[in-house]
């Protein structure tokens, strides 16, 4: 096989395993929604995007303090997150199970140059509801706001 094929052929496994794993996390996705839907949080998102690009800048991805500790699945969450998800590593914060990635699809305006479905999920549910009991965080100058449901 050429070259040319060969690099065909590696683009097309990567859209099939990018389309599987979008679908795996839309499912997730989906889940979440419905156990929200039957047991509603307290707080509900409300708002729109400004698309100000501000939540693009510093994404927080959670990794287990001990597995982040192992340079090899760091270097795995790393490599994984810039093949599939076009991110770039800005640090970790090992103790803490952080990692924090910038966002190459973030244009200099402030908006996505990737506006559409193959972006990541958790691009399409932020600001996301994380903790049952707590009023989630806002990030300054954003377009949502989080409401108490009365
Ligand atoms: S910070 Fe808020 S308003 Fe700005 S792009 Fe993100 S979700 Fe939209
Ligand atoms: S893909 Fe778009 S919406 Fe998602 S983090 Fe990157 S710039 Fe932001």
């Amino acid at each position: 096989m050429t070259d040319a094929g060969q690099s065909v052929k590696i683009r097309q496994m990567k859209i099939f395993l990018l389309f599987i794993l979008r679908l795996l996390s839309w499912i997730d996705y989906a889940y979440r929604a419905l156990v929200r839907w039957i047991l509603p949080f307290p707080y509900r998102r409300a708002g729109r995007c400004r698309q100000c690009g501000e939540c693009c800048k510093n994404i927080l991805i959670g990794i287990e303090p001990r597995m982040l500790r192992i340079a090899a699945l760091r270097n795995f969450a790393i490599w994984w997150n810039k093949y599939f998800n076009n991110l770039y590593l800005i640090g970790s914060f090992l103790d803490d199970g952080l990692m924090v990635f910038g966002c190459n699809y973030l244009r200099d305006d402030g908006r996505c140059g990737n506006y559409n479905l193959s972006r990541p999920v958790f691009c399409f549910e932020y600001p996301r509801l994380f903790k049952y009991f707590e009023k989630p965080v806002e990030l300054p100058g954003c377009g949502f706001k989080f409401v108490a449901r009365k």
